[in-house]
């Protein structure tokens, strides 16, 4: 990938596209292609295919999606299943007709069943059925990913996938409804300690386990992928290899946030899948791994989410 190459970051406002700009322009990347749900809109399939014959991009990080948490993903399912099924299909398609060179499509480690044996690997896609709160959003992953194995088996274009774990980092979303866990419960600790309220709610039993990735170091993983993972009818796990209980997530976050209270546990809110827990062997055999420990990811954050606040 040429420092000129013209790159189209899909979702550059998102939790994972803001980190893809930021990498991509500290490691010399400057012609980055950029645009707003306003100025394109994914789910449109003409204005998509304008897009990309006006544009031609030589590069695609397809990092656009409706994403949230386990609450989110089993309210909106009509709205999680449609619109990144049109996402996916939409640029994946027009990727195709308009020469792209190589295309990364970002799927997520809820495409694997439910029950699969852990740690998580490449080959368990399709083996069991899917975790119900997020089948929606995985079926719509697993149509993207199957999108760049087939667009390559019938017509031999450079489309790859990287399944990523749970990320989390700078410009997250910190909804309390519809979020993931971590920025939620960094939030709730924040909120609870400027409140001096004596109790924190943590959804479900705490006992699911968890592997969290730092998303500046997703994004530099991503350009090591497009740079040196090419095509080979399979896409590829993206994680830590670590895991950790909600538990001890909570506990790590109430200290590092420095609230006082306690925690309750909310029993009426789901636990969603019990454990979720990346094989990144393929990926450590192709010489890269995460660097950024949770304690350090999680500090690096609360830092910027303080920010935010006191900016706001
Ligand atoms: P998942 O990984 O797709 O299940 O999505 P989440 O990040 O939303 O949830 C992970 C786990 O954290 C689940 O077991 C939730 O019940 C639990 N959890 C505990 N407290 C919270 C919270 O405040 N918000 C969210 N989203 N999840 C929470």
């Amino acid at each position: 990938m040429d420092t000129q190459a013209k790159i189209y970051v899909a979702g550059h406002r998102g939790l994972v596209g803001s980190a893809l700009v930021r990498a991509l322009q500290s490691q010399g990347y400057g012609n980055l292609l950029l645009r707003t749900r306003d100025q394109v809109d994914l789910l449109n399939q003409v204005a998509v295919a304008d897009f990309f014959a006006a544009e031609k991009p030589d590069y695609v990080f397809l990092a656009a999606a409706k994403v949230g948490g386990v609450q989110a993903n089993n309210t909106y399912r009509a709205e999680f299943l449609y619109e990144n099924l049109m996402i996916a299909a939409n640029v994946i398609h027009s990727a195709y007709q308009h020469d792209v060179s190589k295309l990364l499509f970002l799927g997520s480690s809820c495409i694997y069943p439910k029950l699969c044996p852990q740690p998580i690997r490449e080959q368990d896609l399709l083996t069991g059925f899917l975790e119900p709160t997020n089948e929606p959003y995985a079926i719509a992953k697993i149509a993207g990913l199957k999108l760049c194995e087939n667009y390559h088996r019938q017509y031999g274009v450079n489309f790859i996938a990287a399944m990523p774990t749970n990320l989390y980092g700078i410009n997250d979303n910190f909804d309390l409804a519809n979020s993931h866990v971590l920025p939620a419960l960094m939030r709730k600790f924040h909120e609870a300690k400027q409140r001096g309220e004596s109790t924190v709610t943590v959804w479900g039993t705490g006992t699911p386990l968890r592997e969290f990735m730092y998303v500046d170091d997703l994004a530099d993983g991503l350009i090591f992928l497009m740079r040196h993972y090419d095509h080979t009818a399979d896409f590829i796990n993206i994680g830590t290899g670590e895991e950790v209980s909600i538990q001890d997530l909570a506990l790590l976050l109430k200290e590092l946030v420095g609230f006082q209270g306690d925690l309750v546990f909310d029993g009426s809110k789901p636990d969603g899948t019990p454990r979720k827990l990346m094989d990144v062997s393929r990926l450590h055999q192709l010489g890269w791994q995460a660097k950024t420990d949770l304690r350090t990811g999680i500090a690096e954050t609360y830092r910027w989410f303080q920010q935010q606040h006191r900016d706001a």
